[in-house]
């Protein structure tokens, strides 16, 4: 496979609605390592989905473990958030944007539901900064971003240092 590197906004495979995954093959789970050490690269990633590598499929990783010691990575193909629960405001920031952060509403609880890389479905509630990471991630997989959330990008912009990616 070819070598992977972030993709940066305004790369048209951003503003793409990623293909469902169908194949529970190995070329898929090559993608999910391709995903993996582009994630690795960015010491404080905590999420990366497909399209920010230029896959345009629905596979998004979820890893909050540095900011909150021992929650488990999740792998999200073809996720589905199913709930919501409790509005709330977050600061945001995006590997493919990384010159800002921003602050936006998003949700507090989230039910999604996701296939694993064998092709099993499962799901729960999410919550706090998994939660968040999940509804940032799923955006990617429509083709959104955060910029697009933003309330005021005069006043809600934050041009940043080192602050949490996803
Ligand atoms: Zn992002």
């Amino acid at each position: 496979m070819q070598e992977h590197s972030i993709r940066l906004f305004p790369d048209p495979v951003l503003r793409r609605t990623a293909s469902k995954v169908t194949k529970f093959d190995h070329e898929l789970r090559l993608m999910i390592n391709a995903m993996e050490s582009v994630m690795r690269t960015q010491p404080d990633g905590i999420g990366i989905a497909a399209p920010q590598i230029g896959i345009s499929k629905q596979i998004a990783i979820v890893d909050v473990s540095p900011r909150i010691p021992g929650a488990k990575r999740i792998l999200l193909i073809n996720p589905v958030i199913l709930k919501t629960e409790q509005e709330t405001i977050s600061r945001e920031g995006c590997m493919s944007l990384p010159e800002y952060s921003a602050y936006l509403k998003r949700f507090n609880r989230v039910m999604v539901g996701w296939y694993d890389e064998k092709g099993a479905y499962h799901s729960k509630w999410a919550e706090g900064i998994e939660a968040i990471c999940i509804q940032h991630e799923v955006d990617h997989l429509m083709g959104k971003l955060f910029i697009d959330r933003v309330v005021c990008l005069k006043s809600d912009m934050i041009p940043r240092k080192a602050k949490t990616k996803s």
